[in-house]
């Protein structure tokens, strides 16, 4: 009876508080947010003005009087308050109407946060609207998400590429057995594009346009056939607006040294997991998450480097956001897997 009574009058909720994108998943309802994790401030209240895609669309768009800020950006939260606002607002937009009870929040931190980091965000969301607080890692939450047997003796590896960080773990028994966080992801790859238009093509682009140029053309090794693909920017040498055309041949090159970086560590990664758990991995494979899997060739270039089966998650971007709804759905069964 109390179940029922709080499960009409409370959303409980999972959380995938990502440094690119938040999504919130409602019990009962599936994904119903998922926005950039981007807020445009108004710098003279410092009260935000938009938050979400309508933000991003201001992105390096900005005039004295707004700002806009990540407030994720290197996967650990390097502004609590804005944070904490833009919880709050997603909350809210998914609370409608059911403000009787609070809602139970599932919420994920990355696997490289602090006890400090930790507290903060359990105090955020608290502040923000939820009854219960219960903490979970990105890696085992994109774990459930798939549906990796995470509770078994086996071992299995995910990889999980964001904007800020990329998360590589070993998970068996309900918990994670070795695990590397590196600062290097989505966002690395998109500053490599920007270095490099600006030291071949004398073109000065933005994140936004480098994400563009990436998500359009970008790659990991050769593909059958190259691409091309139309950027604009500003002429370094004239200061005047000017249209190049990229191929897919030489942003690869602009990757080279981001996608260098993350190979090395999923190496280092398996250097340090138990024989056991590295026989488990070599049968069942690894399996990629975040928006970064996406990246066409990376997976193959993982085989080639790893000797090892990879395969790219079936949207890879909710698998986060899937396995927090997932727990949600029976939080006393996974209970060891919660931090
Ligand atoms: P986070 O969990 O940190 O919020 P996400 O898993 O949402 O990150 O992934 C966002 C990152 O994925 C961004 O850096 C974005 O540019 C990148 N991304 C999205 N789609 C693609 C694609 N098709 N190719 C390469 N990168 C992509
Ligand atoms: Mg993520």
């Amino acid at each position: 009876m109390a179940f029922s009574l709080s499960a009409l009058f409370s959303n409980d909720i999972g959380i995938d508080l990502g440094t690119a994108n938040t999504l919130v998943y409602v019990k009962g309802q599936g994904i119903v947010v998922n926005e950039p994790s981007i807020v445009a401030l108004d710098r003279n209240s410092g009260k935000p003005m938009a938050i979400g895609a309508s933000a991003k669309e201001m992105l390096g768009r900005e005039n004295p009087d707004i700002e806009v800020v990540r407030p994720l950006r290197d996967g650990v939260i390097a502004d609590f308050d804005v944070t904490e606002e833009m919880l709050r607002f997603f909350i809210k937009k998914v609370q409608k109407n059911k403000l009787l009870v609070r809602p139970r929040i599932v919420i994920c931190v990355p696997s490289g946060v602090t006890p400090v980091e930790m507290r903060a965000v359990r105090e955020s969301a608290e502040r923000a609207g939820a009854r219960e607080v219960y903490l979970i890692k990105e890696p085992m939450a994109a774990a459930i998400g798939i549906g990796l047997p995470v509770e078994e003796a086996v071992g299995s590896m995910v990889i999980d590429i964001g904007g800020g960080t990329t998360e590589i773990a070993v998970i068996a028994l309900s918990g994670i057995v070795t695990c590397k966080s590196i600062k290097m992801a989505g966002d690395e790859l998109n500053e490599g594009i920007v270095q490099f238009l600006k030291r071949k093509h004398s073109l000065l682009v933005g994140e936004r346009s480098a994400e563009l140029i990436k998500c359009g053309i970008g790659s990991a090794g050769p593909l059958e056939t190259e691409i091309q693909h139309t950027c604009r920017g500003l002429d370094l040498v004239s200061s005047i607006p000017k249209t190049i055309i990229v191929d897919s041949a030489e942003v690869r090159e602009a990757l080279a040294e981001p996608v260098g970086a993350i190979i090395d560590a999923v190496r280092q990664t398996l250097e340090h997991t138990p024989p056991e758990l590295a026989a488990d991995i070599l049968d069942r494979g690894i399996i990629m998450t975040g928006g970064g899997a996406l990246l066409r060739g990376l997976d193959r270039r993982l085989v080639e480097e790893t000797s090892l089966p990879v395969i790219v998650a079936d949207d890879p971007l909710t698998c986060v956001v899937r396995g927090t709804g997932k727990v949600l759905g029976n939080i006393t069964e996974y209970q060891k897997v919660l931090t």
